[in-house]
């Protein structure tokens, strides 16, 4: 399968200097929304959506201040649906997408695609149906409203490179369990020949996070939201703690990426 980079709505958060120390105070920051289109030979496959068109003509339905902080979605060709009309796709012929949890800036990109196949782990489907009033800030339920074909899975399956619970739920796409940054937060593993991806979702948001030499060299910014925006911040520390693991010991194999660090999106989009 051929594996393209898609960054599906760039958000700018406001003091480009918290998630870059040469960044300028009165600047907003520049962050992505990584996602994946997995060209198969079924079709293409979506992993994460971003922020999709409904959210650039109804800014008011991504919840109270929500487009105020983010800034995002502004450009419509930034979609996932736009960029893959580009790629000579139509929007019906996404099939299944694959979510690595519902967070707002991970779904937004749902209501373009009506007819596809929504895989995630039953733990984030039951957190987002079901949001304690802390969670309810995360999760925006009209972008599922139209009507998501959800096919959950419940959290099991075989080890992989020192992973639990990963299970194949399309040929060559795994979910891996990283339990931490919501109830039900996975990796999404895609099997390239000889070699692996690995979409981390949230786990970490700035690569510094899982240096191997677990040096720490994080800014501000990514520090204060794993402080603040885990469920289970424990958790989300030993996820870190098992990425930078994979990375000494399985990097040359593995090659595996967050959500929203520009500088990761900019290496995997040009070198793919
Ligand atoms: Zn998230």
């Amino acid at each position: 399968m051929k594996v393209r980079h898609l960054n599906c709505s760039t958000i700018h958060p406001p003091c480009a200097r918290l998630y870059d120390p040469g960044g300028q105070i009165f600047r907003r920051a520049d962050l992505v929304c990584h996602c994946l289109l997995l060209e198969t030979g079924d079709g293409p496959v979506l992993v994460d959506t971003g922020l999709g068109m409904r959210y650039i003509e109804h800014r008011e339905a991504l919840g109270k201040g929500v487009f105020f902080f983010l800034k995002a979605p502004l450009d419509p060709e930034e979609t996932a649906v736009r960029q893959i009309i580009r790629l000579g796709y139509k929007a019906e012929d996404v099939r299944h997408i694959v979510m690595t949890h519902l967070d707002l800036d991970h779904a937004g990109g749902l209501p373009d695609f009506p007819r596809a196949r929504v895989h995630l782990l039953a733990p984030e489907h039951d957190a987002a149906m079901n949001p304690t009033k802390r969670e309810r800030q995360r999760y925006v339920a009209d972008m599922w409203a139209h009507g998501a074909d959800w096919v959950t899975h419940a959290v099991g399956g075989e080890d992989w490179f020192g992973f639990k619970d990963v299970q194949e739920i399309l040929p060559d796409v795994f979910l891996v369990p990283l339990i931490g940054h919501t109830r039900g937060h996975c990796g999404v593993a895609v099997k390239t020949g000889e070699t692996w991806l690995l979409h981390c979702g949230d786990a970490y948001t700035d690569r510094s996070e899982v240096r191997p030499d677990g040096k720490r060299e994080t800014p501000l910014g990514p520090r204060l939201y794993r402080r603040r925006i885990p469920v289970d911040y424990e958790r989300n520390m030993t996820r870190q703690r098992e990425l930078r693991r994979l990375a000494r010991e399985h990097g040359d194999v593995v090659t595996f990426f967050c959500a929203s660090d520009p500088h990761e999106f900019r290496l995997l989009s040009e070198g793919g």
